[in-house]
């Protein structure tokens, strides 16, 4: 169990206040800023003047007072010297990538990985020459043996999408200092439940667009790293964030800085369900795979990784078999049982179900999907955290026993 404490780093940062002194933070919707002095315009575009030199902002898409307040907060929470909040999850990654890999350079990859990634290293980047292996991120000797000397960046997430392993960044983080690599971790599906850099992660990712805004009405992301990496980041030169541009609203910034103060509280309610729901389907004999059951296979990992009270996520991934079955179960869940909605994503306060094969993960060829455990049967099931847990487990329980029958047989271990 870790020491580091997410909930208790996010309370001491939050000391920003309203223009008039109002327990809410102000927003700040200028795209530009006046300088009182000719001379200052120079010195910002030096850089001897900026946001933490005096205070001076020059243009939105470079830094934004309400954007710099989130960006702030996450760094706090992640245990970052800073952080950079970026339109969406995807040019989160796609920028932070690009800045530490230029053409010729390779990526190490995590097979598991959320198919928009999966399909950014397998068909974009190829396209600046920026080439990917894949591995199973569990296999610590495959991750050796694929690195190169070209080799920049490994990139797993946490928690794989969708088949729930997890990986051992304190030991990729061995393997990626031992090679002077970048360990890159894409931690959307848990936040506080894990903190990636306190494990040894150089660059943290996430989506913001799931658990961290938490209402599924906004998209959104962020790079957390190093104080020089964030400034590259930003440069107002070769900055992939500064001139790519996938710049964050302060509008969205401000819905997310309000939404932060009850992340831990919706974490352990999204843990707590998760963890009776896949236990009571466990016990009838389903095949679900949840990092918190003591026979999924690194649950003893995510144990020792894991920030002690927040548990191990709202996230479950029920095997259905095949996916006509898999769709009757969603038809079931959400048409009859009301117990959640057919929908891609996570994060949200009601549940959201898919079925990651022919949907989120629908990028990835069928015989890599069987290859990294993906059953064409298999639904994520993203468990929000509305109604009574009691009801809950009343109408997945339900729902299972008509569309796999009463008597499952335990799956053999
Ligand atoms: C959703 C998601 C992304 C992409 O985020 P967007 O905000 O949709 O661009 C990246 N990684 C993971 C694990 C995700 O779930």
């Amino acid at each position: 169990m870790q020491s580091y404490n997410p909930e208790q780093a996010l309370l001491k940062a939050r000391r920003e206040f309203g223009e008039h002194g109002g327990v809410v933070p102000s927003i700040e919707r200028s795209s530009t800023f006046t300088v009182m002095h000719p001379d200052t315009m120079p010195e910002i575009f030096t850089g001897i003047k900026g946001p933490e030199q005096g205070g001076c902002f020059l243009y939105s898409r470079h830094f934004n007072p309400t954007v710099d307040v989130l960006s702030r907060y996450l760094a706090a929470m992640e245990g970052t010297q800073a952080a950079v909040c970026t339109a969406s999850g995807m040019s989160a990654i796609s920028c932070a990538v690009l800045q530490l890999c230029s053409s010729g350079d390779h990526i190490v990859a995590s097979k598991t990985i959320y198919g928009g990634t999966h399909a950014l290293f397998e068909s974009l980047l190829p396209q600046m020459k920026i080439n990917t292996t894949f591995v199973n991120i569990a296999d610590l000797d495959a991750v050796k043996a694929a690195i190169t000397p070209e080799t920049r960046v490994i990139f797993t997430e946490t928690m794989g999408n969708p088949t729930l392993n997890i990986a051992d960044l304190p030991a990729l983080s061995a393997i990626a200092r031992s090679r002077n690599i970048k360990l890159m971790v894409d931690n959307t599906f848990s936040p506080m439940i894990f903190t990636p850099h306190s494990l040894g992660a150089d660059v943290v990712i996430y989506s913001l667009t799931k658990y961290i805004n938490g209402a599924s009405d906004l998209v959104a992301g962020a790079i957390c790293g190093d104080k020089q990496f964030v400034s590259e980041l930003m440069g107002l030169h070769t900055g992939r964030v500064m001139l790519l541009g996938p710049t964050m609203d302060p509008r969205v910034a401000f819905d997310i800085i309000q939404r932060l103060p009850h992340l831990a509280i919706r974490m352990r309610e999204h843990s707590r369900r998760g963890l009776a729901i896949a236990g009571m389907l466990k016990g009838m004999g389903v095949r679900v795979s949840y990092p918190g059951l003591l026979d999924h296979p690194q649950h003893a990992l995510a144990a020792q990784m894991c920030n002690q009270g927040f548990g191990f996520g709202g996230i479950l991934a029920m095997d259905c078999g095949d996916r006509s079955t898999a769709e009757k179960m969603m038809e079931i869940l959400q048409n009859e049982e009301k117990f959640g909605l057919i929908a891609v994503s996570l994060g949200y306060f009601d549940t959201l179900i898919s079925c990651s094969g022919s949907s989120t993960s629908s990028e990835i060829t069928a015989e890599d999907q069987q290859e990294m455990g993906l059953s064409p049967g298999l639904l994520r099931i993203a468990l929000g955290y509305t109604g009574s847990l009691d009801d809950r487990m009343g109408q997945i329980k339900r729902a299972v026993e008509k569309v796999l029958g009463k008597d499952l047989t335990p799956p053999k271990e």
